[in-house]
């Protein structure tokens, strides 16, 4: 399901789901994913006023790992507070050993007490950010940033021509043939998904959370991962390269 989609095979015209609640449930819309020949229509989420596209027919589905296919990546932006939401905050926030974390959430939550409503919290977690930037062209804005300032995934690959640097979330695939190090703890995917013209490194410094992640990623081979790093250039051309320093900053999209 996706929150947005196109009325042209071109990807010109971009039609949000909230907006097209009086089209009719024939009429063909196109995926986001340029690759992808899915046929959507508008539909509505049971038991809520919400719609969004969906691949109704049998013949037209998503095609294989097509990131608009998963429910699981529905963001419901009226839970969240985009005001609040800082992408390298986030992040950051990503990086840190559980513990840490929490403790930083707990202090930050003392000083939002306001009239007794009910506090509305930024999205703060590797998929809630993944699935935000899902729900809106690449060019539009969350909280003042552009979508593709936070993401490189086939939408945004062609803004990313010198390489990916500094906080971004990488959609990827396992890299083909041998896609770990144990020596170095190193983990390999390629990125975007569609050229693979990027390699990136994840470097990992516990054992066990690097056995964690390999494992994962052995399970789901053909499956596409997102990972939020701090990128810079590896040794070898078109590499770069990150610390893992926690298994919040990778998960795998089914
Ligand atoms: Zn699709």
């Amino acid at each position: 399901m996706s929150a947005y989609a196109y009325r042209d095979r071109n990807r010109t015209e971009v039609i949000y789901a909230s907006e097209a609640m009086t089209e009719n449930i024939d009429t063909l819309f196109f995926c986001p994913n340029k690759d992808c020949n899915a046929h959507l229509h508008i539909c509505a989420v049971d038991g809520s006023r919400k719609a969004y596209f969906r691949a109704t027919h049998k013949q037209f589905p998503h095609i294989d790992n097509c990131p608009f296919a998963s429910s699981a990546n529905h963001f419901d932006s009226d839970k969240f507070n985009e005001e609040a939401f800082s992408f390298d905050d986030a992040i950051n926030n990503l990086f840190l050993v559980k513990k840490e974390s929490e403790r930083n959430r707990n202090q930050r939550n003392i000083g939002e007490h306001n009239n007794g409503e009910p506090n509305k919290q930024p999205i703060k977690t590797l998929r809630q950010i993944y699935s935000m930037c899902k729900s809106r062209p690449v060019t539009d804005m969350y909280a003042g940033k552009k979508i593709r300032d936070m993401i490189l995934d086939d939408r945004s690959a062609y803004y990313y021509t010198k390489g990916c640097f500094e906080n971004k979330i990488v959609e990827a695939r396992r890299q083909v043939g041998h896609f770990f190090e144990d020596e170095s703890k190193r983990v390999f995917l390629k990125a975007p998904t569609e050229s693979g013209k990027y390699t990136f490194v994840l470097q990992f410094d516990e054992e066990k959370i690097y056995g964690k992640i390999k494992t994962e990623i052995k399970k789901n081979r053909d499956k596409l991962f997102i990972v939020a790093g701090k990128w810079e250039s590896a040794e070898k051309y078109n590499h770069f390269i990150s610390n893992i320093y926690s298994d919040r900053q990778v998960k795998v999209i089914r």
